[in-house]
């Protein structure tokens, strides 16, 4: 028996106002198609895929690991060619692969591009109608995915992600390939959920999602013929078709019981009332930052997360601070992306015009260079960063890094690389909903959450929306349908 196995992970923010070009993949992340360079990659990695050929390799099946495309860092549409040259690589390769028993997609599920507000589903549909394939496709998807009909309809078993900050990237490989072992039919079934969720209030390991997670996990547990049950909280800047969040529920060809997933999407729908952002207001935030701790407070960006797609741009928390900044009992260390700091600190400057919207302040240049760091806390361990040319200008007890990308994560080595001490720090931003967690092995409470200038505002009622996002709670708070069922159309493929 063989498997055909792609990876295409890309999130789009449509309110982000750049569009995403191939060089975000072919030179700042991953773009392979060469078998044995894919298969060198994921085995090498923490990734889907990688899961994936391990349970097939113990199983005894072939693999064709074919494609994968990747991108560091969300963005906003990929442009009209970006997106044809990962979709015309991925069929080509998926057609090149074939005969195969088993074709396995690892795709995001949040991925938006010029002229296509649904990308997987694309890719789904056009291995049926152009490539003619009838077999088995598994689709496994991140957590914020935005499940659509075409992935329903396409897609015959589906898994995501069960945890945020995402750290089970093979567990979920692995799950997607026992999918694709399986001996049986499989029926699909989706609940779309007329919601907005904060990412801020969904962390897998206590809350409103951790509920929903267990509840999940109960389902399979007590019905056998459920294979497996995907909540997704919708990424929320999205301005797309089918916008919403969704529980997805793969059972075997007996049918999904249509009672018990309704009943989760009445009690996730009902939670909505109880869900809070945990922004902090700025009087507070100046308040905590009089008083040093044994560990620096993180001063999360929500609002400018690079994480959502932002381009980190904002320089609001070092608006705020300036004035405070002989009188803070600690070095507080900023960061924005902003390649023209970066140049006039290379001239040595001393007066710096940093962010957008625009402030303007004097600072001593301490460092420049390239930033580049492999990841020391608890998200995305191991990796390697870049954020290009950086900077760093000091003024009074504020550290400002400029940089030259949006690095996709908070860590203490972003800081570390650009020889500054984040342990020893008053506080340390981060432009990022939760990751800052796991990075700076930080509770909640050490979270100073701000809503500023940024593409990722948790002020959801405040998003234009001009499509189906505005039928979501709360930019609707009375939506007109809160909860839709939508069913497969019949037993898909079997082996
Ligand atoms: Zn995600």
């Amino acid at each position: 028996m063989k498997a055909a196995l792609a990876q295409f992970i890309f999130e789009s923010n449509t309110f982000a106002p750049a569009l995403a070009e191939i060089d975000l993949f072919r030179k700042g992340g991953v773009f392979l198609e060469a078998e044995a360079q894919v298969r060198a990659w994921a085995t090498g990695t923490d990734s889907q895929m990688h899961g994936s050929l391990k349970v097939l390799a113990a199983a005894g099946w072939e693999a064709a690991p074919c494609f994968t495309a990747l991108c560091g860092s969300p963005a906003g549409r990929l442009s009209a060619a970006c997106f044809r040259e990962i979709s015309d690589t991925l069929l080509d390769r998926v057609a090149a692969a074939m005969p195969f028993d088993v074709l396995i997609l690892h795709l995001h599920g949040a991925a938006a591009a010029d002229g296509e507000d649904d990308p997987e589903g694309y890719l789904l549909e056009k291995v049926r109608t152009d490539l003619g394939y009838r077999g088995r496709v598994v689709l496994s998807l991140d957590l914020h995915a935005n499940f659509t009909r075409r992935m329903l309809q396409h897609a015959d078993a589906v898994t995501a992600y069960r945890t945020f900050p995402h750290m089970d990237f093979t567990a979920t490989g692995e799950r997607a390939a026992h999918l694709a072992l399986h001996s049986g039919s499989f029926t699909r079934a989706a609940a779309k959920v007329s919601v907005l969720m904060p990412p801020t209030n969904s962390t897998h390991f206590a809350g409103h999602l951790c509920d929903l997670l267990t509840r999940a996990r109960e389902l399979e547990r007590r019905h056998e013929n459920v294979l497996d049950v995907c909540i997704l909280p919708v990424q929320p800047w999205m301005d797309i078709d089918e916008m919403g969040s969704s529980v997805v529920v793969t059972a075997t060809g007996d049918g999904v019981p249509l009672d018990e997933l309704q009943k989760l999407a009445d009690e996730w729908y009902a939670q909505r009332h109880h869900w809070r952002s945990r922004l902090t207001p700025w009087p507070e935030i100046l308040q905590k930052l009089r008083r040093k701790g044994p560990e620096p407070w993180v001063l999360a960006d929500t609002a400018d997360a690079t994480s959502g797609g932002s381009p980190g741009h904002s320089a609001e928390a070092l608006r705020r601070l300036l004035p405070l900044r002989e009188e803070l009992p600690g070095k507080v260390l900023l960061w924005v992306v902003d390649p023209g700091t970066v140049a006039a600190a290379r001239r040595r400057a001393t007066h710096f015009t940093t962010g957008d919207p625009p402030v303007s302040w004097e600072g001593r240049v301490i460092w420049t260079g390239e930033g580049n760091y492999k990841t020391r806390g608890g998200a995305y361990t191991g990796q390697t960063f870049s954020m290009g040319e950086a900077a760093v200008v000091e003024s009074g007890q504020i550290q400002l890094v400029a940089c030259s990308y949006p690095a996709l994560t908070p860590d203490p080595a972003f800081y570390e690389c650009v020889g500054l001490q984040p342990d020893a720090a008053l506080a340390v931003m981060a432009k990022n909903m939760t990751g800052w967690m796991a990075a700076f092995d930080a509770p909640w409470e050490r979270g100073l959450l701000f809503d500023g200038p940024g593409a990722c505002t948790l002020d959801f009622a405040s998003i234009p929306f001009t499509g189906s996002g505005c039928g979501l709670w709360p930019v609707d708070p009375n939506p007109a349908n809160p909860i839709a069922i939508w069913e497969s159309d019949a037993a898909g493929s079997s082996q």
